[in-house]
């Protein structure tokens, strides 16, 4: 863990570059400041762990480019102590973000080797994340309800299990496939029993969730 506090540079200018793309919320910014990204890295890639770029984390999957974790995070709206929900683990680096926040996290990824690694780093950077092995689009019902919950995948439509298990107030921050190659990012605030608040952010570029079949 020697080098933890390695690519401090690196790291302010990246969160100058995020600032200057938009990104206001002061303790998002604070966190990516904080987290070692590199250690999400393999370690033939180190020297792209701080470009605002995606980047290959091996099974086909990749690890968020740094704009996209702050944009979906400060949509969050995350309080200290809130309950939080992510699909799709991946790396393990935006549970290390939300839980720099003071949540509570739960997180579900369901490729084997993904969730082992992540949960393995996470617990080295002594990250207080719940690491599930399964499938997102069912949600944690038992664990149930959330105050936010977060999908890093393409979904092809809105998992009614995850509006269901959102507590009254709570939000869902959800890239929904529109045209293909991009995503809209949708951010639903629960309004009422059966009652929700929709806004659109604009457009993204993730891997897609996948399903039983595929
Ligand atoms: N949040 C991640 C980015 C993950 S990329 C990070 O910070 O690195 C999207 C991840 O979603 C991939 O790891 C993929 O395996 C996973 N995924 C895809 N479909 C899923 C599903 N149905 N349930 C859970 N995880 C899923």
């Amino acid at each position: 863990m020697e080098d933890l506090y390695k690519h401090q540079a690196l790291r302010k200018k990246l969160v100058e570059q995020l600032k200057k793309s938009g990104i206001k919320d002061f303790k998002v910014l604070q966190a990516i400041e904080k987290i070692p990204r590199h250690f999400f890295f393999n370690s033939a890639f180190l020297q792209f762990a701080y470009d605002d770029v995606a980047f290959q984390i091996g099974e086909g999957q990749t690890i968020s480019q740094p704009y996209t974790v702050a944009r979906q995070t400060e949509l969050l709206e995350v309080r200290k102590g809130d309950k939080i929900l992510e699909i799709g683990t991946g790396s393990g680096y935006q549970s290390a973000i939300l839980s720099t926040l003071g949540a509570e996290v739960y997180s579900i990824e369901r490729n084997k080797k993904l969730h082992e690694r992540a949960k393995a780093m996470l617990k080295q950077l002594h990250c207080h994340v719940q690491c599930f092995y399964g499938d997102g689009y069912k949600g944690l019902p038992e664990f149930a309800p959330f105050d936010r919950i977060i999908v890093t995948a393409a979904a092809p439509y809105v998992p009614e299990p995850l509006l269901e298990q959102l507590k009254l107030r709570g939000i869902l921050v959800i890239p929904v496939d529109s045209k293909g190659s991009a995503q809209t990012m949708k951010k639903i605030r629960k309004t009422g029993e059966n009652e929700y608040d929709t806004k659109d952010y604009g457009n993204f570029s993730f891997v897609p969730l996948l399903g039983e079949t595929n």
